[in-house]
């Protein structure tokens, strides 16, 4: 089978979704970018399919200019217009992981930036983590929100929806979901006790030249 080891991955870190409860029975949508029969585009998670009963030859390889869901036995997840569009638009992106994580859900039912309450939400790219506008979901006009929200940023919420992030590979893609479900969940707590201090744009800005160097493997 035509990348099989790509596939298996993408199996793999869809089990993650569920056994790291970032993402439940079958929500959320995974994707990896690749190259088949010399067509570039991504292999993608199915639609409406429980991670727990994912083959190899269930997921979908989509072309980046393929407009339509081909392959009606096996249809791609409903998320693929914003998967194709990440990949069109950043030439960094390798990977993404679109997830309900309760926390990032909850924060982006509020349809607003989480500001920077913490140092961390340099790691989406910027001094705060946008949110898209809402649209329903599998929609075009969905796909254009996030890549609007996603303007300088490796991650954003999607209002009354969840989160997106994107990596240079699905290790990266995932930590990043992770990371951000984590802060959404600090935010909810610091929110409970009154209106958290936000850090300044001038501290932001160092922070975010700090960033550059602090992952080490
Ligand atoms: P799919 O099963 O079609 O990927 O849908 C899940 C989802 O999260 C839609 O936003
Ligand atoms: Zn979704």
């Amino acid at each position: 089978m035509k990348n099989l080891r790509e596939r298996n991955q993408i199996i793999e870190y869809s089990l993650k979704l569920n056994s790291t409860n970032l993402s439940p029975l079958r929500s959320g949508n995974i994707s990896l970018r690749g190259i088949e029969d010399d067509a570039e585009g991504y292999l993608i998670t199915p639609s409406g399919k429980k991670y727990e009963t994912l083959k190899p030859e269930d997921i979908v390889f989509m072309g980046l200019n393929e407009e339509e869901e081909k392959n009606l036995t096996n249809k791609p997840s409903s998320e693929w217009r914003f998967h194709r569009d990440i990949y069109v638009n950043k030439k960094e992106a390798h990977a993404i992981v679109h997830a309900h994580s309760p926390h990032a859900t909850a924060v982006s039912s509020h349809g607003k930036p989480i500001p920077p309450f913490h140092y961390m939400i340099a790691l989406a790219g910027g001094d705060n983590i946008k949110c898209a506008e809402y649209a329903t979901f599998g929609t075009e006009e969905l796909s254009k929100n996030v890549i609007k929200a996603l303007e300088n940023r490796y991650a954003c919420l999607m209002s009354n929806h969840g989160q997106v992030a994107f990596g240079k590979n699905l290790e990266d893609a995932f930590e990043l979901a992770q990371e951000i479900e984590n802060i959404c969940h600090q935010y909810t707590i610091a929110l409970k006790l009154g209106q958290p201090k936000i850090l300044s744009f001038e501290e932001m800005k160092k922070v975010l030249n700090k960033a550059k160097n602090y992952k080490k493997g």
